[in-house]
């Protein structure tokens, strides 16, 4: 069932629901087949919710399959968080986590099965010269001189391939399709070439590794997936993937189907890029709650069920687009503004003395953790003579439109009483120092009783039991809609993305647990941080705004 309540349809749950009608399958299979060369990001949530999505609605299954191809670029360092993350979104794989390289030798196996049927051949063309021969869009390529090497020949070189007799690209294995289809990856694509490196998975076993395209369709049919869902820029390969598959000894072919990337505003999603920032120093690492990764976003205070509910509001289609950063933002915003418990904050504090509020007193108030969830039930807050309150929250004067503390007149504080403001003392440089009230005994939860309407309320830290906490402020981390191409990546990074100050919070936020969502009143949604919050040190990040802010911006704008 999708979060949103109602069952999510799209085009390829419609093809899936007529292949079990029909019969073609009895029970719906599925992977998510990352390459472990870096951490998740939302668009990998997308395809997450899909795959498990999938699996879960029609009581099938789905892989979690590494796609370890290339060991130069991948480590278990990111094997092990991309299982986290999957987990963390509240996924489970059937069985073991699968990995391609679990099927090298069958795909060696295969691979000598093309040899034998005269459908591949060891290339010793340099990779230059191959590329020259593979042609362009509107002129069909040429075929290589080795194209016509007898079987015989090709199955010994294939094997001194992968007895270590070659060097890195002195030769390849081609499979031996049409130099001139319309289709650039039918052009004798190379199937499998040479690599003297270690494999995370493997060791040292092999110097020969199967390329992507003649790995994934094959791995799929090993594994009995129904459907193999991937993203648009496949959709000529699955000509490919079909050639291999109807050439190949293997009784299961399932059915590629491509859908549409996502892609976010203000940020990019590729790994590559992500990785640079990570390298670069832009960010303080993957899990950079700037990132638009599944870490950085759970660091940032993201929910499992805020990702998976985007997901579907974005919904799976074959058209490409960019989708706007505030419909994520306002996922989390929506969960948050029904789960998070209330508390109290103040990031820029100005202290407010209260003059006919006993010096020695200090009272427990109770406050309701939610404004409108019992079941959240309530805390103690402590109130004292002295309190901090927002500086931005008093003016010396002002007129009706502010609604919060001005001289000489009233404001309620949330969840305690009414005060008035009287006089204000400044330091040397004419900043205001100290707001001195009174406040009212008689409207602790009430009006007062003479009819005097109240109508501003600001939250408030008692400042005996204030307790400092480092407070990050995210935003995003460009400052264009459309980040700019690879060069100049960095330039377009939004020099505020991160700004860092000391506030106060109130005491009960000392036993927040890590990630738990908070909205500061009046202020936003924080969580705890995941890393750098230990001991003593209470470390804040902002999740998000109470409401969109960058839309009030952007309409000023215009
Ligand atoms: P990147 O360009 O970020 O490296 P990728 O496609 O190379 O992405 P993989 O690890 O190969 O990354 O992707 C695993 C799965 O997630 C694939 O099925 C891929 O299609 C899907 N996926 C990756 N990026 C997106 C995205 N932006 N939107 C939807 N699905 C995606
Ligand atoms: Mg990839």
């Amino acid at each position: 069932m999708a979060d949103s309540g109602t069952r999510p349809t799209n085009f390829i749950r419609k093809i899936i629901d007529e292949d079990l009608a029909t019969g073609k399958h009895s029970q719906v299979h599925t992977r998510f087949p990352p390459e472990p060369n870096g951490y998740l990001h939302i668009g990998h949530a997308k395809s997450i919710v899909l795959n498990f999505g999938i699996a879960k609605d029609y009581q099938g299954t789905c892989n979690l399959r590494f796609d370890d191809t290339n060991p130069l670029k991948e480590s278990i360092e990111y094997v092990s968080a991309i299982k986290e993350d999957v987990r963390w979104l509240g996924y489970d794989w059937q069985g073991e986590p699968r990995y391609s390289s679990n099927y090298f030798e069958a795909l060696h196996g295969f691979a000598i099965e093309l040899i034998e049927k005269g459908l591949a051949y060891v290339d010793f063309s340099s990779q230059d010269d191959i590329r020259a021969m593979r042609g362009t869009l509107t002129e069909p390529g040429s075929n290589s001189p080795y194209r016509d090497t007898d079987v015989a020949v090709n199955l010994a070189e294939f094997a001194k391939m992968t007895a270590g007799e070659y060097k890195e690209g002195e030769c390849s294995l081609r499979a031996k399709i049409d130099m001139a289809s319309p289709f650039m990856c039918m052009r004798d694509p190379v199937i499998y070439r040479v690599r003297h490196v270690e494999h995370h998975q493997t060791g040292n076993r092999w110097c020969v590794y199967p390329m992507y395209d003649f790995t994934h369709c094959i791995s799929d049919a090993l594994e009995g997936i129904t459907h193999s869902l991937c993203t648009l820029e496949f959709q000529d390969n699955r000509r490919l993937y079909d050639w291999i598959l109807d050439n190949i000894s293997i009784p299961c072919h399932p059915q590629q189907i491509e859908f549409s990337r996502l892609n976010l505003e203000y940020t990019v999603m590729s790994k590559r890029k992500l990785n640079d920032l990570v390298v670069e120093g832009h960010v303080s690492g993957w899990d950079d709650p700037r990132m638009p990764t599944i870490a950085g976003l759970r660091r940032r205070g993201y929910t499992p069920s805020s990702i998976r509910e985007f997901a579907h509001r974005i919904g799976v289609t074959k058209m490409d687009n960019r989708v706007e950063m505030s419909l994520l933002e306002s996922c989390i915003r929506d969960d948050l503004n029904d789960n998070a418990p209330r508390a109290m904050a103040v990031l820029e504090p100005v202290k407010v003395v209260i003059e006919n509020y006993p010096e020695d007193k200090h009272e427990m108030l109770s406050a309701p953790n939610h404004p409108n969830r019992e079941d959240m039930g309530v805390r103690e807050l402590p109130f004292s003579r002295v309190l901090y309150i927002e500086r931005e929250d008093f003016r010396e004067e002002a007129n009706k439109k502010f609604k919060r503390l001005v001289l000489g007149k009233e404001v309620r504080l949330r969840n305690a009483y009414v005060i008035k403001a009287e006089r204000v003392e400044k330091n040397a440089a004419g900043e205001i120092e100290t707001i001195y009230c009174q406040y009212d005994p008689e409207t602790l939860g009430k009006d007062p009783a003479d009819g005097r309407k109240v109508k501003g309320v600001i939250h408030w830290v008692s400042v005996p039991h204030a307790i400092p906490a480092e407070i990050r402020l995210y935003d995003r981390l460009f400052k264009e809609a459309t980040p700019a191409g690879d060069e100049s990546l960095s330039d377009s990074l939004n020099p505020e993305s991160l700004v860092v100050i000391e506030g106060y919070v109130e005491p009960s936020l000392m036993d927040a647990r890590v990630e738990q969502g908070f909205q500061f009143e009046r202020v936003g949604y924080f969580c705890r941080d995941n890393k750098d919050s230990v001991g003593d040190k209470l470390v804040f990040n902002r999740t998000v705004g109470l409401r969109d802010s960058w839309a009030k911006m952007e309409a000023q704008d215009n």
